[in-house]
């Protein structure tokens, strides 16, 4: 059975070998004779999958002691309505960074439950640009301040993190988390969905630095409070067993390969050559994004009209190159290039693409 090279921007690629583990352990798990999904979450079994799983990401993250990670249901998206109802007091404000589609939904979230900042707003450059870190300034007195590591629709990329010594810096990294090395010190808080980068949809993780914990309302919905989870160890009630098992998969993979310095590099190298096929091509192949953002994950181009567009996204169908149709609110086309993608998927891409810019210039 041949695969095809899996573009798709979320749910995607999720590495072969973890599939197959997942599929031969599917019902005779560890020969325990029982599926992990069908045995208590309280269990030993399951236990050491969990413990496992948050010793990974503290390992490859490098996550100092003094953060809980979280281990959550509900999607990145229930963190944009999570994070305010925890971390911003009545009478605070938030600051937030509208860098593009993602943040903007936190935004309208965190609307719902308090007083937000946008500081920045991307929407004046038609989100194909990012401030300069240096040049955020946070309001006195915000209560934390968001920003959105990888803009998954737009693919605008923060390549430097702002930094501040008194406002706590919290980070939606649901599509490039694990595809570099990051400072963990930097951020108070950081949240990403499963799907993109870690493994199966159905969990979030969240890594929060313990201080904060103190700011979750007593009268907030038990589910809702981080407070809660970090004190029964993301157990207080039945976890996302599914996802959390192939997430283990994933950053197992990860370890193996020689940790997110080794899978950085890869990364660097297939964002290289993609957007250096897009930037030769004579502008038959056009990137929105300003050349110091340009995202490492999900990279965006256009072609000359959307009927091209279209017959592109057709022709690498057939091709076996699948998901490269651009997000339907802005359009055009993206290659997801996430982890899970080698870099020989992405020059299978690139000379697909070489050949249609040939037959159609
Ligand atoms: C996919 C994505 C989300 C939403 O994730 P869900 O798990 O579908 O809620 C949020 N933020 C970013 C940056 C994303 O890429």
């Amino acid at each position: 059975m041949s695969r095809p090279v899996n573009f798709s921007a979320g749910p995607s690629m999720i590495p072969l070998s973890v599939l197959e583990s997942l599929a031969a352990e599917m019902v005779d798990y560890q020969k325990t004779g029982l599926s992990l999904v069908e045995v208590s979450h309280r269990g030993a079994v399951y236990g050491k999958v969990h413990e496992e799983t948050i010793t990974l990401i503290r390992e490859l993250m490098s996550v100092p002691a003094e953060y809980s990670i979280l281990l959550l249901g509900g999607g990145a998206t229930l963190q944009f309505s999570m994070l305010p109802m925890n971390l911003l007091p009545p009478g605070r404000s938030a600051d937030y960074i509208n860098s593009g589609a993602w943040a903007h939904k936190a935004i309208e979230e965190a609307r719902k439950e308090g007083v937000v900042n946008v500081i920045y707003d991307g929407a004046d450059e038609n989100y194909a640009n990012l401030p300069s870190p240096k040049s955020v300034k946070p309001s006195p007195d915000a209560a934390y301040l968001h920003i959105t590591s990888n803009e998954t629709i737009g693919g605008v990329q923060w390549k430097f993190f702002p930094e501040f010594q008194d406002v706590p810096m919290v980070v939606d990294m649901s599509s490039d988390i694990l595809s570099r090395s990051i400072n963990v010190n930097s951020f108070s808080l950081i949240y990403a969905g499963a799907q993109k980068n870690l493994g199966p949809a159905g969990v979030s993780i969240v890594i929060i630095r313990n201080e904060l914990l103190d700011r979750s309302p007593k009268n907030l919905g038990s589910y809702l409070s981080y407070a809660v989870h970090a004190k029964a160890n993301s157990l207080y009630n039945t976890p996302p067993v599914f996802p959390i098992w192939g997430m283990k998969l994933v950053l197992e993979g990860v370890k193996r390969q020689g940790g997110v310095e080794v899978v950085a590099r890869a990364n660097t190298q297939k964002a290289t050559k993609l957007y250096e096929a897009i930037d030769s091509s004579d502008g038959f192949y056009r990137c929105p994004v300003n050349k110091s953002v340009r995202s490492g994950m999900n990279v965006v181009w256009r072609l000359r009209n959307e009927i091209l567009e279209a017959q592109f996204v057709k022709d690498a169908n057939s091709a076996g190159l699948i998901g490269l149709k651009g997000h339907r609110s802005v359009g055009g086309c993206r290659a997801s290039i996430y982890n899970a993608l080698t870099v020989e998927d992405v020059d299978r891409l690139i000379s697909f693409m070489t050949d249609f810019s040939a037959r159609n210039r």
